[in-house]
């Protein structure tokens, strides 16, 4: 795991901080347990950048079965509950097909199978997110490395940050999702009722050194690292390979690129 962990930090361009890292824990701190107590409580192993990114190599994700390993960790540890109902569903990380995630990029003689390939979606954590503007409490905010953050006790569950998203990263909690979570996770927060919810890029990992979680059990396909470091992983990816972003007429800034 520690071996993991150091290539991690190799590859993602990024340090280990000290003192430094107290950012990173006033956003945890800022959004909460349950209880009101700190998610990470020790900071010297915590990870900073500047703006974080993360690369999605689309070439090494041919199918569902490729993406649930992702989208199955994140749940778990999140506590994302699990509601068949599909108007009251809950989702971190999920999958679209080509036709729908890159809307703007389809035309008629796209090949079937790319329409029909399955992208993994999730928050874009984006440089300027609308969501953040809409929100009349401040319960959503941009924290350290650009990370678009949701402070549970602070929404109102007016929704008006999931109206503002374009992507549609964003859920509401039509009921109490505590009775639909299969297993716990006693060191993350469940939310309850009215709460809007969405991905955190797995702040309370970076907060203990940890890369996100749906990066760790990628087998490679997904990479994380600091946009502004020109030496990081994501950058040379970036440089060397052919990537979208969705809707990136909007202006919005998304900070998930795919390798297509
Ligand atoms: S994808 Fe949506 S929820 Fe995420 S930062 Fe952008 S506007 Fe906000
Ligand atoms: S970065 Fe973390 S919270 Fe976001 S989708 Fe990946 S596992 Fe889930």
């Amino acid at each position: 795991m520690e071996s993991c962990r150091r290539s991690f930090l190799k590859i993602a361009g990024i340090s280990v901080l000290g003192l430094g890292a107290r950012p990173v824990l006033d956003v945890m701190a800022a959004s909460g347990s349950e209880q009101g107590k700190p998610l990470a409580m020790k900071n010297e192993q915590a990870l900073q950048a500047k703006r974080w990114a993360l690369v999605i190599d689309t070439r090494k994700l041919a199918s569902e079965e490729d993406l649930q390993p992702m989208i199955a960790v994140c749940h778990k540890i999140h506590n994302v509950p699990k509601l068949e109902n599909k108007q009251h569903e809950i989702k971190w990380i999920w999958t679209e097909e080509f036709k729908h995630a890159f809307s703007e990029q389809e035309h008629e003689f796209v090949d079937d199978r790319i329409k029909h390939l399955p992208f993994l979606t999730l928050c874009n954590h984006c440089e300027k997110p609308s969501c953040v503007r809409a929100c009349p409490t401040k319960a959503t905010y941009k924290g350290e490395g650009g990370i678009v953050l949701m402070d549970f006790h602070r929404c109102i569950g007016c929704r008006f940050c999931m109206a503002a998203c374009p992507y549609g990263s964003r859920s509401f909690n039509f009921r109490d999702p505590r009775p639909f979570i299969k297993e716990t996770n006693l060191k993350f927060p469940t939310r309850m009722k009215g709460v809007v919810e969405k991905c955190n890029f797995c702040n309370e990992r970076l907060a203990v050194g940890k890369p996100p979680a749906c990066v760790e059990v990628s087998k490679g396909a997904l990479i994380f690292g600091d946009l502004e470091d020109p030496e990081s992983l994501v950058r040379k990816l970036l440089k060397s390979n052919f990537s979208i972003r969705r809707k990136p007429a909007l202006g919005a800034g998304p900070s998930v690129f795919y390798i297509v």
